[in-house]
């Protein structure tokens, strides 16, 4: 990548505590709790653990600031929109840090922090816009009257934010969510909450007024579920599993009813067909399944080839899986780290295990890499059917998946069959197929002849259980938004 600044290998660790009301402070119960270098497997550092006390905190703060008359309400919205564009300053500022502390906490290589940086920086800058544009309207109702909508912030909002891109998916919630007027309070996954503490820290020297944002590490069990039930915050908005987003969502609606957003898991279908550049298609079919060592919701999860170009396409794809570089992450071109955590590397060489034993053929992959690290060897597996564990659930990890299909109307069906549907994509140059399978998979984003794309302009979020709501793109603001309706009785209507 042109242009990228070196990392530093060794980090300082600055920030460590509790960001509550611009200070940092300690856990309320004195907790502290590790956080883990997958590369290494040791500590970096303890981090201040926060419980139900100091989300309770941090709701306080947020209520003094979200107060009618406070600086924040009575800050023009232009303004807020100025403060953003000055975080997304100081985040460029900071990128060679940022990425550096992003690659220590989540293993990922340091040039994909750094680009995970510079989509933060293009998603703060993208709802800076929106600040002062995010607008009502006037409605021309019957009688001597008067009516307009409002859109005012929702009030509290807590975001709860996973492991797999810290940065970026706290951005996403956090951006259109100041850029609305809310105060936020922030969970980190408890796995990489470093990079949101020294964002935390960015956030003050900004001139946030204190209060508007809070960021409090700590478990899902506690932290996270202090949230998503408590009686005071008006929203959540979680991206992570399924399975926690059907709690949130029952926490969210039997407490005080608070507006929820789950962006949750994936099992993307990646289509392709004969008469496309099988080159290409083979290398975005193996970004797709390897990105981020398969930890996306995104992942091209399940990849239907046309029976007359499969075997050649398992060829392909398993020497590329064959070259792809593994190694330190902080090395320049290292492609492909560790898995997050010890959990989720069980995880995952359980799936490989469960595909053997139902009968996929393992053509590359499939072990431990190395003897240091949550390493898993890029994975890709032929002969896989549909009835398979590993076709029928998130894996969330480095294994490609390769499945034949006939025709058009069939590989639908089986793109279907799944009950997610975050994306898929279809790899083709005829029109009419692409249009047929466009209008026809459940999913929240179609890529054609393209993979992994995702612009702060355009909405991303998922059909069925992969959740139920859109983030980026003006779609994103209404997450954030109450829409208040107005109505003027006047003298007499002109119209
Ligand atoms: P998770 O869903 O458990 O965690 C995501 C976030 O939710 C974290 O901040 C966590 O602390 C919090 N959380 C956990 N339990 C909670 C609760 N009861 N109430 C409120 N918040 C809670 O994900 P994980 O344990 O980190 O990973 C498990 C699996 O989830 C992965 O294997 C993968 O399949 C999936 N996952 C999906 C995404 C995604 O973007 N779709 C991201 C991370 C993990």
């Amino acid at each position: 990548m042109a242009g990228i600044p070196p990392p530093n290998k060794n980090p300082e660790i600055k920030f460590t505590k509790i960001f509550i009301n611009n200070q940092f402070v300690d856990s309320a119960n004195g907790k502290t709790y590790p956080v883990i270098n997958p590369y290494t497997t040791k500590k970096i550092c303890d981090v201040q653990e926060g419980s139900k006390a100091d989300i309770d905190k941090a709701v306080q703060a947020c209520k003094l600031a979200f107060k009618r008359g406070t600086p924040w309400r009575r800050m023009d919205a232009s303004r807020r929109g100025h403060l953003l564009y000055r975080l997304a300053d100081l985040f460029e500022r900071d990128i060679a840090h940022l990425s550096s502390l992003e690659t220590l906490n989540t293993g990922k290589p340091y040039k994909n922090s750094y680009q995970d940086m510079v989509h933060s920086i293009q998603i703060l800058r993208y709802f800076a816009g929106w600040a002062d544009k995010n607008m009502g309207q006037n409605i021309p109702v019957d009688g001597d009257f008067f009516s307009v909508t409002k859109h005012e912030p929702v009030g509290i909002c807590g975001l709860i934010i996973p492991w797999n891109y810290p940065m970026v998916m706290m951005t996403c919630k956090m951006a259109p969510a100041l850029s609305c007027g809310n105060c936020v309070v922030i969970k980190p996954a408890e796995q990489t909450p470093l990079t949101a503490l020294h964002c935390a820290s960015l956030v003050k020297e900004a001139g946030f007024p204190p209060g508007v944002v809070n960021v409090v590490p700590g478990y899902g069990t506690t932290c996270g579920q202090s949230i998503s039930s408590h009686q005071d915050i008006n929203k959540v908005s979680f991206t992570g599993s399924t399975e926690v987003g059907k709690l949130v969502m029952q926490a969210a609606g039997s407490s005080n009813l608070k507006r929820c957003s789950l962006e949750l898991s994936g099992k993307c279908p990646l289509v392709v067909f004969p008469d496309t550049d099988l080159d290409f298609a083979v290398q975005q079919a193996h970004e797709a399944a390897f990105e981020n060592m398969g930890q996306c919701r995104w992942s091209g999860a399940r990849t239907y080839v046309h029976e007359s170009i499969y075997e050649e396409f398992i060829k392909r794809s398993v020497e590329l899986a064959t070259r792809r570089k593994i190694g330190d992450p902080y090395e320049l071109e290292t492609e492909h780290g560790p898995q997050i955590d010890e959990e989720q590397y069980n995880k995952v060489i359980d799936y490989i295990k469960s595909a053997q034993e139902q009968g996929a053929k393992l053509k590359y992959g499939g072990n431990k890499h190395g003897d240091k690290g949550y390493y898993i060897e890029p994975t890709v597996f032929s002969e896989v059917s549909d009835n398979m564990k590993i076709v029928k659930e998130e894996i969330f990890g480095p294994v490609q998946l390769l499945m034949k299909f006939r025709d058009l109307d069939e590989v639908i069906d089986r793109c279907n069959q799944s009950d997610y549907g975050m994306a898929a994509a279809i790899f083709t140059n005829d029109v009419n197929r692409i249009m047929t399978f466009t209008n026809s998979v459940n999913t929240g984003t179609v890529w054609v002849n393209t993979y992994h794309y995702w612009f702060p302009q355009a909405p991303f979020g998922g059909y069925k259980t992969s959740g139920i709501s859109r983030e980026m793109g003006k779609y994103a603001l209404r997450e954030y938004t109450e829409v208040k309706s107005i109505i003027y009785r006047i003298p007499q209507k002109n119209s």
